[in-house]
């Protein structure tokens, strides 16, 4: 539970008001199989749109939840957190079948979805989409002594009233594993098809990126229209998505392309925004979860520094140690992240709030203001205080490419990860990355100075010692926000201990598909297919054009891929597959490596 007052954010369109029952499930199951027998992006987004354009406003929020394999949005849904092995008994109880035999099924099609479709009937009893999703939420919110029995048995009530095809996808919602081949970018698309207006997309867009919230962004859309979206404005309670930056080869080239510009440390801990609104604090991770409980000191330090009555900060939280002035390195820091043990952890791993960046205070927003603003008003609402777990970061502006060379170095002997540079008119680019930031890392000196952040698809049973494990090699892609897919981009053989393989294993196996999933383009064949889901920090060597590979290929005969690919850490919790590394960003990162290629010549 968030802290100081709050318990969920501002709106979440949880309840049964204005509900209608036009759209009916077995509509929604028609559409679903169709969607799920195509991997054209036009065609998705056509089935998609004449769909949400069918639904009435309160259904097409539903839905585009739904959609998302949620019942709301990241930061304030509940999870209806059913695993297999319930599934199974709310599917014998709802069909007079044995638990054996529905396991016997489950273990030969390997989703409870498919089994629960072969079946029950062919036929439903006419249930609309909002008695599913009630019903859902119903189950999802289940709680205290006795849940799980009320859990399966409001499943099996469910169940009873589906036919085969509605409860295929059902119980892949209730899994949180949808597996359409729909990914946010287009349901995007999808929405302004609804409005019969493509030109629309843009303002849809800018209305997700300032929300995170795409059924609150459908429900706007369908209520008040285009006039509606370009109104809209970021609020406290509900998080922006995150500016992102790019990559450049040296200082001399950010400067080239920013001139005069602010520089700041990069600090290597995990990204947060905090949201003040009246005596309430909420935190959001970088792929918009409500973190507030985790982090109390940064909550209270929120409530005790920022002079303004509602604010959204954006900074990067450090384990720090403020007796010796240290920071923790990322390793430590990240262990913060756990939800239990909080105060322990908290005393052992104080960490620190380094805000860069004031998007929202008092009513105005500031996203459009240009950066020298924003640091303006932050510099303004910020009392600092000593030891505390709410500071600024430092920064140095400058047009000089030896000073930004000596700040840069200066930070990396304290232990960070390099520099942050930012064009001093830049608006805060929400959910996009742009040249208003550039990072430059340690190590950018070297070939392929930074990690690549790819989606699994997929693994290899491999050869010789590693066989045991079952697991040799993994298939790793990168994302293509373009055409909303994941293209693979390496074979990933090292990185990982024993005990690493056998884990990421048991991992995959949870989301192993029978054939290629929907969104991924891959010229290998992988022993286990899986659906793009965890994210992982890669290294390599360099980005060569390879025939195996599909990332960037555009119908060329090679794409890109990564030389002696190894995996760093583990799974990347804060990162959803489309926040995976772009396959623009691939093909930036080979121009610069080739810069430099030629400039060490
Ligand atoms: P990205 O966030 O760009 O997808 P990433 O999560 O892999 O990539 P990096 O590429 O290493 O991270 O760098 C960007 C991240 O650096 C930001 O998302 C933010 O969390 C962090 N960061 C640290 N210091 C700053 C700063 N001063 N300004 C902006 N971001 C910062």
């Amino acid at each position: 539970m968030p802290l100081f007052g709050i318990g969920s954010a501002p709106r979440c369109a949880l309840g049964y008001e204005g509900d209608t029952m036009a759209l009916s499930m077995r509509e929604v199951a028609e559409a679903f199989v169709a969607l799920e027998k195509s991997s054209r992006r036009t065609t998705l987004v056509a089935i998609l749109g004449d769909l949400l354009a069918r639904a009435e406003t309160a259904e097409m929020e539903r839905l585009v939840y739904l959609c998302q394999g949620r019942l709301g949005p990241p930061f304030s849904a509940p999870e209806i957190g059913l695993q297999a092995k319930l599934m199974m008994h709310a599917v014998a109880d709802a069909t007079g079948c044995t638990e054996e035999a529905i396991r016997h099924l489950y273990d030969e099609r390997g989703d409870i979805g498919t089994v629960a479709g072969e079946i029950l009937p062919a036929e439903g009893r006419g249930i609309s989409l909002m008695e599913v999703y009630h019903q859902l939420l119903a189950i999802a919110t289940a709680s205290g002594r006795g849940a799980q029995a009320q859990k399966i048995g409001l499943l099996a009530d469910l169940l009873r009233r589906l036919s085969g095809p509605e409860a295929r996808y059902v119980l892949r919602i209730a899994q949180g594993r949808l597996r359409l081949g729909v990914g946010d970018a287009t349901i995007l698309d999808a929405l302004a098809t609804s409005a019969g207006d493509p030109s629309l997309k843009e303002a849809i867009e800018r209305c997700y990126n300032l929300s995170s919230d795409l059924g609150l962004v459908a429900r706007v859309l369908r209520e008040e229209g285009e006039p509606g979206l370009r109104r809209f404005q970021a609020r406290p309670g509900r998080p922006v998505r995150p500016a992102l930056a790019q990559r450049v080869a040296s200082p001399e080239e950010a400067l080239r392309r920013l001139g005069r510009c602010q520089a700041e440390p990069k600090y290597d801990g995990f990204r947060l925004q905090t949201h003040r609104v009246g005596d309430a604090v909420h935190l959001f991770s970088r792929n918009m979860e409500d973190v507030s409980g985790q982090f109390p000191e940064i909550a209270e330090a929120t409530l005790r520094q920022v002079g303004a009555e509602s604010a959204i900060l954006e900074g990067e939280a450090v384990g720090y140690l403020p007796e010796t002035g240290e920071y923790l390195p990322f390793q430590v820091t990240v262990q913060r992240r756990r939800k239990h043990r909080v105060e322990a952890m908290q005393e052992a791993i104080p960490l620190r709030l380094f805000a860069f960046d004031l998007l929202y205070a008092d009513g105005r927003e500031f996203l459009t203001a240009p950066l020298t603003e924003r640091r303006a008003a932050l510099e303004r609402l910020v009392t600092p205080t000593p030891d505390s777990a709410l500071a600024l970061s430092p920064v140095l502006v400058t047009d000089d490419a030896t000073e930004l060379e000596r700040f840069f170095d200066e930070m990396v002997s304290e232990g960070l990860e390099g520099i942050m540079v930012k064009r001093l008119d830049g608006a805060y680019t929400a959910g996009a990355r742009s040249f208003n930031w550039i990072k430059l890392k340690r190590g950018y000196r070297a070939e392929l100075a930074d990690t690549v952040d790819c989606v699994l698809v997929g693994y290899l049973y491999g050869r010789g010692q590693r066989a045991r494990f079952g697991i040799g090699s993994l298939l790793a892609a990168v994302y293509d926000e373009k055409r909303d897919r994941f293209q693979t981009v390496a074979k990933i053989g090292s990185g990982l201990s024993d005990e690493g393989w056998v884990k990421m294993r048991e991992l995959l196996d949870q989301d192993s598909v029978p054939h290629r999933p929907a969104r991924v383009d891959s010229v290998l064949q992988p022993d286990v297919w899986c659906e793009p889901h965890y994210v992982v920090e890669v290294q390599a060597d360099e980005i060569t054009r390879s025939p195996l590979h599909a990332a960037g290929r555009d119908g060329e005969p090679t794409g890109y891929a990564l030389r002696f690919p190894r995996m760093v850490g583990w799974i990347r919790a804060d990162k959803h597959p489309e926040d995976a590394t772009t396959v623009e960003e691939i093909i930036e990162m080979f121009r610069i490596q080739r810069l430099r290629a030629t400039s060490a010549l």
